[in-house]
């Protein structure tokens, strides 16, 4: 289905700001949290308008993390797999199916102090009486080109996703955190072996976890090293390190790389007007609330643990119902609507 666009009402004093008619909900992202609350809150006929956000420098679709990977094995439903920009097609399309309609437009201001609340988006103003965040969380980078072409052949951000296309081989982890010491443990169950490259020579990883790497026999480190280069054509063969003291360069040969150096909610829209924890995590309680009344968060944007699409998909579900029964209680007076 094609986008819809917006149908801009101009108010005779303010013939430069087009508004968006008022709605029920309005949902910002685009990933399994956003398209999965757009599918629930359209088939309650609550007629959800999402802002999907735009092309970003590491995906020229929106879409949230599965446009960057490739294969995904463990989402229900697929025996066979899917592409994971596949997915969101189709999550997408099911979603359309009902009446949801979706701008590819990024928010980039928002008001949750009036009601209705007021989104602004591509110099449009959107007014919706409750709102689901599902903006989603990124991973962080290390910020190589080889890094940005190889994702999702050979290297990766989820040992979970994809530790499994790797059994017998070699890989490398980066990081030095609980997330890379879980990666690396988690992989040891495909892996022949795992070396843990790191930048200094001290792990930041909590002592139980680096007890756990160390007793590992499958695990190997490499320290005082970064990633040079991620070397390959088409697939992962090795990277390239510097040794950070002596600026030495080595190779090692490896088919899979995953960077684990920690993950970032995309969150700053929302600084100010949301609760959050000290990492900017959404603070929700009673399933998928936020501080504010009417506004819901769903997804990576406020969990940081299980980090899954089939997870993103069930708390958008979760956000879905609620914002559906907080409307319900809600009278319809001309302040709100
Ligand atoms: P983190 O604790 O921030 O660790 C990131 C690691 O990546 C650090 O070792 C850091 O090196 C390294 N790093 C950062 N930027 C880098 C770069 N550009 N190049 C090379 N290395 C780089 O992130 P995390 O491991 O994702 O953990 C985040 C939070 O979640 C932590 O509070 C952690 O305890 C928690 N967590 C808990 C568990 C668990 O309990 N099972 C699992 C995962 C995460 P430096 O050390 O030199 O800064």
């Amino acid at each position: 289905m094609e986008a819809l666009h917006s149908r801009p009402l101009t108010t005779p004093d303010e013939e430069s700001t087009p508004v968006a008619d008022p709605r029920d909900v309005l949902i910002i992202g685009s990933g399994p949290a956003g398209h999965t609350a757009a599918l629930y809150t359209a088939r309650a006929n609550l007629h959800p308008l999402v802002l999907e956000g735009e092309p970003s420098s590491t995906s020229d679709q929106p879409g949230g993390q599965l446009m960057l990977t490739t294969d995904v094995e463990n989402y229900p439903g697929f025996v066979d797999g899917v592409q994971g920009p596949e997915l969101m097609t189709i999550f997408k399309e099911q979603a359309s199916r009902f009446g949801a309609e979706y701008l590819t437009v990024k928010a980039t201001n928002v008001d949750f102090s009036t009601r209705p609340f007021a989104v602004r988006a591509d110099d449009n103003e959107y007014e919706a009486r409750a709102i689901i965040v599902a903006t989603g969380a990124r991973s962080l980078m290390l910020g190589l080109e080889s890094e940005r072409r190889l994702l999702g052949y050979g290297l990766s951000t989820c040992a979970t996703c994809d530790g499994f296309f790797h059994r017998g081989e070699q890989i490398a982890v980066v990081g030095g955190g609980d997330s890379a010491l879980e990666e690396a443990i988690f992989l040891t169950r495909f892996a022949e072996k795992v070396t843990v490259v790191h930048r200094r020579d001290e792990l930041r990883a909590s002592k139980i976890m680096q007890d756990r790497a160390f007793a590992n026999d499958k695990i190997e480190f490499r320290w005082n090293s970064v990633v040079d280069e991620v070397l390959g054509d088409g697939k992962v063969t090795g990277v390239r390190l510097r040794d950070v003291h002596t600026d030495g360069l080595s190779e090692l040969a490896v088919t899979g790389v995953f960077v684990a150096i920690g993950h970032a909610p995309n969150t700053d829209l929302f600084r100010g007007h949301l609760d959050m924890d000290e990492n900017g995590y959404i603070l929700t309680r009673d399933g998928t609330r936020t501080n504010v009344e009417g506004v819901f968060a769903a997804g990576d944007v406020q969990d940081h643990v299980y980090r899954q699409a089939i997870t993103a998909a069930g708390s958008g579900c979760m956000a879905a119902i609620d914002a559906e029964r907080w409307l319900e209680s809600q009278p319809r007076t001309p302040a709100n609507w």
